[in-house]
């Protein structure tokens, strides 16, 4: 079967803005590449800390369309540690330092939600991360002590708890985590930051950067496919396209991540629920599902994450939309087949060691990414943070992500390519049980 590459979240989110396409040889104050979560926000801040400034904003497809309208939706306030982080005080200290990015992070989605009035069935309730077999909820007891008495907010819920919440006998342990933690429409809340964007931020769509040519005396000249924008100042908010334009090569790469959305529940299928609240659920291990119940009915499922800088073709999309269909089975086993409305993949972007970027690449071009899957409120954050140090500003959370480590080494080529593949595939199989 021909599977189209559709993000359902974008399709439903509505009619976008459309901007147009910019080409010519233009002179700016301010250039941002790359028009999500990052780029959205670092251009909200330039316009709001430099009023007469100008700024362009470029995406070489549509704004808020990437990774960022095709995400699951989780805005991470306080992140699961892993397992044995806090044992340690090197990597308790180095978790506890990327908690207050965190906390800072999911606060930012709030406020934006809150004050820019963005309609995305936002959803300050948690999250949970459930298994089927006990084995891979080993040491999840102890991590929700650790949390709590660090002044998070986690439960632990057996299996008929989660058959009460959740509606469905599929998980058996799981561990709620609330804490500011949220669920969203990750299309809608990027389409109210275009929406509400400055109008000092001049927005263009299909357009490209295709290099960028540090200048000796500070800023860039970017060439496009038509033309290029001489800037003052440049913020990189590419994520895991980073590499493609020659920046943080063997330090950060992509994942491609596939996922499928369902039509509505019908009301014999929300009987069979138990007409459950919307509900968020993640595998505390690598490789596992992550599974949502929509506020608009709907079941979101994503089981695979792969290394395929490539992308994924229509024959690969199809194959993955039928092991979507299978951890449906697993999960809603009155689903139709053919209850998936929607299939689409999306590029989040990875880093050896699970730090992201953050940084000043040359005098006057700044960069922020690379969140590891968790890049929705991090993103959002940071892309704010990096206008701000762009402009000479301080505070504690822009040191704070200052004094973060950086991505370490990964080799690139072929051997990297066979790794990766390999090591990906073995997280899927050994998760398979969670599918
Ligand atoms: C299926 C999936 C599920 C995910 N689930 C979650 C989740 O639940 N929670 C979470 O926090 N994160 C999640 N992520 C990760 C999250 O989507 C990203 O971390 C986030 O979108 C990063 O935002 P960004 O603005 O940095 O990058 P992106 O959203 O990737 O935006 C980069 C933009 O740059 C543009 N671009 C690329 N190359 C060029 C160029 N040469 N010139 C101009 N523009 C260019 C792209 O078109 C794109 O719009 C998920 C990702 C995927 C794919």
């Amino acid at each position: 079967m021909q599977v189209t590459d559709r993000s359902g979240w974008v399709a439903l989110a509505g009619d976008y803005k459309a901007f147009p396409a910019l080409a010519g040889n233009i002179k700016t104050d301010w250039l941002v590449i790359g028009g999500g979560f990052t780029g959205l926000a670092a251009a909200r801040r330039i316009a709001e800390l430099h009023p007469s400034d100008r700024i362009i904003l470029i995406d070489r497809r549509k704004l808020g369309q990437g990774a960022s309208g095709r995400n699951s939706g989780f805005a991470v306030s306080r992140e699961m540690p892993g397992a044995g982080e806090l044992d340690k005080p090197s990597s308790r200290a180095a978790y506890l330092a990327q908690a207050e990015i965190h906390r800072a992070a999911g606060a930012e989605v709030k406020r934006l939600v809150t004050e820019l009035k963005i309609d995305c069935d936002y959803d300050p309730n948690g999250y949970i991360f459930a298994v089927r077999e006990r084995p891979k909820f080993k040491g999840l007891e102890e991590r929700a002590k650790a949390i709590n008495e660090l002044g998070g907010d986690a439960k632990i819920l057996d299996a008929a708890a989660l058959k009460s919440r959740l509606g469905i006998s599929f998980y058996n342990h799981g561990l709620w985590l609330g804490g500011g933690n949220a669920l969203l429409q990750p299309a809608r809340f990027a389409k109210g930051l275009i929406d509400t964007l400055p109008a000092s931020v001049e927005a263009y769509e299909n357009t490209e950067a295709v290099k960028i040519v540090h200048e000796p005396g500070g800023g860039a000249t970017v060439a496009l496919r038509d033309g290029h924008i001489r800037a003052e100042r440049v913020i990189v908010g590419l994520n895991a396209f980073m590499p493609r334009l020659g920046l943080k090569q063997g330090r950060v790469f992509p994942i491609s991540l596939t996922a499928s959305l369902t039509r509505p529940l019908t009301p014999s299928e929300e009987d069979a629920i138990g007409r459950a609240a919307p509900w968020g659920g993640l595998c505390p291990i690598e490789g596992g599902a992550t599974v949502r119940l929509t506020s608009d009915r709907r079941i979101l499922m994503r089981n695979t994450a792969e290394y395929e800088p490539d992308g994924i073709s229509a024959t690969m999309l199809a194959k993955r939309r039928a092991w979507h269909e299978m951890g449906l089975a697993h999960r809603f086993p009155f689903l139709p087949k053919d209850a998936i409305e929607f299939t689409w993949s999306g590029h989040m972007c990875a880093s050896r060691n699970w730090s992201f970027v953050f940084e000043e690449l040359s005098q006057g071009v700044f960069a922020a990414g690379c969140y590891n899957g968790a890049g929705l409120a991090r993103g959002t954050l940071l892309g704010k943070l990096m206008a701000e140090h762009a402009s000479g500003e301080t505070s504690p959370l822009v040191e704070s992500a200052l004094r973060q480590e950086r991505p370490s080494w990964v080799p690139t080529g072929p051997f990297f390519t066979m790794i990766a593949k390999m090591r990906l595939a073995h997280e899927l199989r050994v998760a398979k049980s969670e599918h």
